[in-house]
This record gives structure tokens, sequence and C-alpha cells, in this order.
């Protein structure tokens, strides 16, 4: 077991710090917004902290003037987060020396096998390949290591989503081993959310229902890295008339900076709360009064998917 620096003493800690985590591949958009007002006002309604981390891990998919936009974009809307900004670009020595605990414990092999080798392997739920275990007992010989996995248990992982109710997952039939630093030398989201989000003393994660299928690996990785396990509450995911998760790829238009007022009263809409009209008219400030005296999480719909037509 490691233990885990925390950025705050234990005995400072809140009952309740969540988080806003955007990947600044893009401009921030009504989908993240969406995320980015439902963790901040559950967190201030509990009255609890709020934390903004940058999750450019990925960092050739996220330059940095995108992150600087995403940032001017939540201040303009409003969002006020407690303490500095992490950004995730700036802790690859911490998930190193995670990734170098993990082998010391026999948890995480090199593989060697290239996207190709596993195009024809089972889909997983969100998409991926799962791993078959070629590279479990050993690289084959004369091939190079590429990536590194965490070597997973045959055991179902569970837990109760505040909103989307009990989650359970087989890990190693569902995802098989999968991958903490890639093949391009870029640590993987997964071991670097675990690493953020314990080293934050994140209590209370509320973030999309696109996470919810990747929710089991990051439980299985605190266990196996002897941190604690936040409590999850996974917001419906906006999509489009054609059923697609809003992003840049499927095109989403940025947030308007200049006048956010009817974005946010939308996003509150999306999320089951009812903003009286005048809102959308009024100054920014007058909305977040509304919005934390009136945020229920009772009310966001138990959906994974909700469609969302501007
Ligand atoms: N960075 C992820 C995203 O923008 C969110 C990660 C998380 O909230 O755990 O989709």
């Amino acid at each position: 077991m490691v233990s885990m620096r925390l950025m705050l003493p234990s005995t400072s800690a809140p009952a309740y710090r969540g988080r806003f985590a955007p990947s600044p591949t893009g401009p921030l958009h009504f989908g993240s917004l969406v995320a980015a007002l439902g963790s901040c006002l559950e967190a201030r309604a509990r009255g609890g902290e709020w934390l903004l981390r940058i999750e450019d891990v990925d960092e050739p998919r996220c330059p940095r003037a995108t992150a600087d936009d995403i940032l001017r974009t939540l201040e303009a809307c409003g969002f006020a987060w407690d303490g500095d900004v992490l950004w995730q670009s700036r802790r690859k020595e911490r998930y190193r020396e995670l990734l170098e605990s993990l082998n010391g414990m026999g948890r995480v092999y090199p593989c060697a096998c290239t996207r190709r080798e596993l195009a024809d392997s089972q889909l997983a739920p969100d998409g991926a390949h799962v791993y078959p275990g070629t590279c479990r007992e050993g690289l084959p010989p004369g091939r190079p290591a590429r990536a590194w996995r965490l070597r997973v248990d045959d055991i179902s992982v569970g837990f109760d989503d505040f909103i989307q109710g009990r989650v359970e997952q087989r890990l190693a039939r569902d995802v098989g081993d999968f991958v903490l630093l890639r093949a391009d030398g870029y640590f993987a989201y997964q071991l670097a959310v675990v690493a953020d989000d314990a080293d934050q003393g994140i209590t209370h994660v509320v973030r999309g229902a696109d996470l919810l299928d990747s929710t089991a690996r990051q439980i299985f990785l605190q266990h196996c890295l002897g941190v604690p396990t936040p409590a999850y509450a996974h917001l419906p995911v906006v999509v489009n008339a054609q059923g697609e998760k809003l992003s840049k790829q499927t095109l989403a238009p940025a947030i308007d900076a200049v006048s956010p007022a009817p974005t946010l009263c939308a996003a509150l809409r999306f999320l089951g709360q009812s903003p009286p009209a005048e809102l959308e008219r009024a100054p920014v400030a007058e909305l977040w009064t509304w919005a934390r005296a009136h945020w229920d999480m009772a009310r966001v719909p138990r959906r994974r998917t909700l469609l969302y037509l501007p």
C-alpha cells in the first residue's frame, strides 16, 4: 500500500470537496457547462469546497490557449473555484511515482501489443477493446514494451451512484487489464484522475455519465493504491439530435462568454431545475444567487443521456 500525500492536512479536510476537471481539447461547450454547474452547485449546497483541475495529461491534444479560454469562460459565467487550478501536465513525476509503486507490488506489466493487434478483441462498454491478456505473463520474445497495464482481478466492482443508482462491472470480463502509461509516453486518464482525486482530497465526484463506465476501473485502482474512494454522481450526458455527445468532434458551439445567462439558465433546466425566465436577462450574479438557493440534486433526471436542442 502506498500512502498518498494530501495537499492539505486531513484535520482541515472538509466533509465535502468536489471538483470540475475539464480536458482542454476544445472550448467550453454546453455539455461541459452542465458538468461544471452540477458539480459546483452540489458542492456549494453541501457547504463544501469546489476545485478546478485542468486535465491536460494528453498534452498534444490540449493546447494551453484552449485551457486559458476555458478558465476565462468559466469566470465570465460566474464560477469561483477554491484554491489554485491543478494542471495534470505538471504532475508527471507524481504519476510516475505511483506507477513505480504499482510496479513494486507486481500490479503493472509492460505490453507490446499494437492497436492493430487488439482490433479483433471484444468491445468494452466504452467502445475500447477488452484486453485479451496477451502480455500478462511476459512480453513475447523480441518485442519491445509499448505501454504499461494494470493487472485487474476477476472480481465485480460496484458502487451506488447518487443519480444513476447501482452500477456493477466485472473488470476482467468487461475491460481487461487497462493502460496506465500509453505507448506515446503520456500517462493515461485513469491513473491521472485517481492520483489527482486522491491528492486533492476529493470526497465527491459529480461529472458526466460518459465516465460511468470508467468508475469501476478508478475504484479498483484506488484499492490498489490504498486511497479512499469518493462518492460518485453521474449527470446525464448532453446529446444532440443525432444522439451524439456534444464535443469538439460533433462541432458543439462554444459558450457565449459575453452574455452567458441564457445558456446558464438552459443548463439549469437541463439539470431539472426551474429558474424563472427573467434570470435570462439578469446579471449573472443574480442567477447564481437563485441557483445556490434552489439547487436540488434530487431533481436531476436519472438518465445516462438527455437530448438538448438549443
Ligand atoms: N477530463 C474529463 C472530461 O473532460 C473529466 C474527468 C472527470 O471528471 O473525472 O471529460
